[in-house]
């Protein structure tokens, strides 16, 4: 029996590189927190002497948070944390401004609402609540940032006179990016003297010497635990006289300022971070110069790791905690699974949308949308060490290592040539390989033995893989083909041919001249060879004229012969819960319902079908799949249905593409609602439980190579990566009673694979629910 991989096994300590996300908190802050709970547990607002020694704790706190921030005069107020004082900074601002809007006549003036488009999101959201909530109804502005992530001073001159709120930040929390606050407050002050001004000072504490005083800052939030105080204590400045309102009324605590009792623990906690940021007690933080050389450290080990790395903030306006960046061809997903393998946690630092992930921030600064969609934040905190500095070096020339290993980049810094590539140490790489950007697919078919590789419907979005890819293991490249052309996506094909196939003459899609006929079922088809395997070309026209289908199967003896297919690549013709739309100018609904039935003629219902589109990631299908859900196909295949009621029916399916596909060209309307079946989920313990009383149940690690050699256990499952799940489907056929349960690194991708895998007709899957992540701990 096969235990799941522990720590134990591969054990990688952890390297956290996502500070600005969070931090551990420090023992030493731990334990004053201990005590405050365990001792020194008073009320500060008791008389006794258990609530004298807690109010002394918070008083000590509240004098050294006035010193680290150079606020002589002013409050300072303790908060839940930072959003909180965000909260209480935008309303008291906003009340004010309402009042005095009320005892004046607006004279017509707009007013607005300032604030940085590089603003955490709890700024824009706050004036945007508060805003609407007080009936205000200014209008909210973003300022707009350069390249650098640098407020535009222009625009504040012009738009602050009528601005009754401007709210900046100090330091950026994705790039570190810092501002001029002294510009900005002149810039601020010569054009609006009286206008609330916000500085967001969460990633600035402990970083840069802030000296709050010295300025018209009004309102300044800070959070404890983003400098290794626990999370849940914050605390704000408030400028002299700057207009104030509880945002939490009650016992008064707080004399008044905001009420409920207080967080004694973590305000202890704080007070031990403060005594070393003043030098009153052992620091375990790092002077700025030594942060400054651990981030040179870490840029060029990044960068002798992955040479073509772009950094996407410019060190020399940002804090040196902070690096953020992208590596061409990787998509910040791939690269967090790739650091998280190698226990290093770093951050994507971005919102997620509905299709891609991208950064809010980076786009303001206006960076082209690749470095927006791949970036990834590595971020530390001043009490980084040299030994993680250098075990995080480490690890990052590991993962390197484990991408080249996979074949995903190539040695730039070697001198090798193509031939002296050890092929041996590469991941094995035989068959079928899915490559799937946003709702599109390619897919690369290699033949081992003859070393030789197809590609079909290539995407550009992974036209370097798949260069990087054949070069790196030594493939010949056969044929690269569309399936048609397609509308919604450029294709890359005649760059990849030129590159791979410059002597090849081909038509418009990729199929090379002068391939040889082979006679099926009374009809002449043409096929290349593929080692000892045929691809077939079958004209299926009805998405568009020129639609294809490509049939990989064993070689034909005779025409009489049915067709022992492996894959059945039909571009749109039939699509995951779908057939492909036929109502563009090249369309045929006719020509569709024919072409369906040819290739179910061909292919049968149970082989598998590889479309050129998997919106709703169920990754391949077969023709029996569909009908179980798509009547308009069952009813074609059945001959229920004659070719103009096909047409009618499929015009209705096509209208409803328009109405459901937003911006997207989809080229098929989903005809179900794609609810998926429940799988079996375990958890650890039930997982452990379940093979303690089955030896049948199989673990199937579904990560990819790369993220498998960083970190796994050699006892563990069979490694099945998702980009080779159609493959896995395809030689299971025979196995679909077998209890697989699969496993990833947080549970979504296998969750997504056990899914598609049940669909299909695999009964007993399963899936370890929050993956690795959760096991471990
Ligand atoms: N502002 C910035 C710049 C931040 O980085 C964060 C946290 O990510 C916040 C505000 C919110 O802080 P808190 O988690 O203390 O509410």
């Amino acid at each position: 029996m096969t235990n799941l991989p522990t720590d134990a096994n591969q054990p990688l300590s952890l390297i956290y590189l996502d500070a600005n996300a969070t931090t551990q908190v420090l023992p030493q802050a731990a334990a004053a927190a201990l005590s405050t709970m365990e001792t020194l547990f008073g009320n500060p607002s008791s008389s006794h002497v258990t609530g004298l020694q807690a109010k002394q704790i918070m008083d000590k706190t509240r004098q050294q948070a006035k010193q680290i921030v150079g606020a002589d005069s002013g409050k300072i107020i303790f908060t839940s944390g930072a959003t909180e004082g965000i909260q209480t900074a935008i309303l008291s601002a906003l009340i004010n401004a309402k009042k005095n809007l009320n005892n004046t006549i607006s004279n017509g003036k707009d007013y607005c609402l300032l604030y940085g488009a590089t603003e955490h999101k709890a700024v824009p959201e706050s004036l945007k609540h508060w805003n609407e909530i007080l009936e205000i109804n200014a209008e909210v502005k973003e300022i707009p940032v350069d390249e650098l992530g640098q407020l535009d001073m222009d625009f504040i001159a012009k738009e602050v006179p009528n601005a009754l709120m401007i709210c900046t930040m100090a330091v950026n929390n994705e790039t570190g990016v810092y501002q001029n606050i002294n510009l900005l407050d002149k810039t601020i002050r010569a054009n609006n003297p009286n206008t609330a001004w916000m500085v967001d000072c969460v990633q600035a504490l402990g970083k840069t010497s802030l000296n709050l005083n010295q300025t018209s800052i009004d309102y300044a939030p800070f959070s404890g635990h983003k400098l290794y105080a626990p999370k849940g204590i914050g605390f704000m400045y408030v400028k002299e006289n700057a207009p104030f309102t509880a945002f939490i009324a009650g016992g008064g605590q707080e004399s008044g300022l905001r009420s409920g009792t207080e967080n004694l623990p973590g305000l202890a906690a704080l007070s031990v971070i403060f005594s070393m940021l003043l030098g009153e007690s052992e620091s375990s933080f790092a002077p700025v110069e030594t942060l400054e050389l651990f981030r040179q450290q870490i840029v060029s080990a990044l960068t002798k790791a992955f040479p073509e790395i772009v950094f996407n903030n410019s060190f020399e306006h940002s804090v040196a905690t902070t690096i953020n960046f992208a590596i061409p061809g990787f998509s910040s997903k791939e690269i967090m699974d790739l650091f998280d393998a190698a226990n290093i946690r770093v951050s994507s630092g971005s919102a997620c949308s509905s299709k891609v992930t991208r950064s809010f921030v980076l786009d303001a600064m206006g960076l082209p949308a690749w470095q927006s969609e791949s970036a990834i934040r590595m971020s530390f905190g001043p009490a980084m060490t040299q030994t993680q500095i250098d075990i995080a070096c480490n690890r990052i020339a590991s993962a390197a290592q484990a991408l080249l290993q996979s074949c995903l980049t190539l040695d730039l810094n070697s001198t090798d040539t193509m031939d002296s590539h050890n092929i041996n140490d590469k991941a094995e790489l035989d068959g079928l390989v899915q490559f799937k950007v946003g709702g599109s697919c390619s897919w690369l078919y290699v033949d081992k033995k003859s070393n030789s590789a197809v590609f079909i419907d290539p995407l550009p979005e992974v036209s370097n893989r798949l260069q990087t890819l054949l070069t790196c293991r030594g493939l010949k490249l056969v044929a690269v083909i569309d399936s048609h052309g397609h509308a919604d996506h450029e294709s890359c094909r005649t760059s990849i041919a030129k590159e791979f196939l410059a002597q090849q003459q081909a038509d418009t899609l990729g199929w090379p001249d002068n391939t040889p006929t082979i006679n099926i079922h009374g009809n002449q088809y043409q096929y290349i060879s593929l080692g000892k395997k045929w691809l077939i070309k079958v004209p299926t026209p009805g998405h568009t004229d020129d639609s294809i289908s490509l049939i990989l199967c064993e070689p034909v003896q005779a025409s009489t012969d049915n067709l022992v297919v492996h894959y059945a690549f039909c571009g749109d013709l039939i699509l995951m819960d779908s057939l492909g739309r036929t109502n563009f100018s090249t369309s045929s609904a006719p020509d569709m319902y024919t072409s369906l039935q040819l290739l179910k003629s061909l292919i049968g219902n149970d082989s598998l079908i590889c479309p050129s589109h998997d919106y709703n990631n169920e990754f391949t299908t077969s023709i029996s799949a569909e009908m179980s859900r798509n009547s308009l196909l069952t009813q074609v295949i059945e001959n229920s249905i004659n070719s103009k009621e096909f047409s009618i029916q499929k015009y209705i399916m096509d209208k409803r593409i328009i109405d459901e596909s937003g911006s997207e060209i989809m080229c098929g309307a989903l005809i179900g609602d794609c609810d998926k079946k429940p799988v079996r989920e375990y958890d650890s313990a039930s997982l452990a439980e379940a093979m303690k009383h089955s030896n049948t149940i199989k673990l199937i690690d579904i990560r990819e190579p790369h993220e498998y050699v960083l970190q796994h256990d050699e006892s563990f499952a069979e490694n099945v990566p998702l980009t080779r799940l159609v493959q896995f489907v395809q030689e299971h056929q025979q196995d679909k009673q077998t209890q697989f349960v699969l496993v990833c690194r947080s549970g979504s991708r296998s969750h997504l694979a056990a899914q598609a895998l049940s669909r299909l007709g695999f009964d007993q899957v399963g899936h370890l629910k929050g993956g690795y992540a959760l096991h471990q701990y």
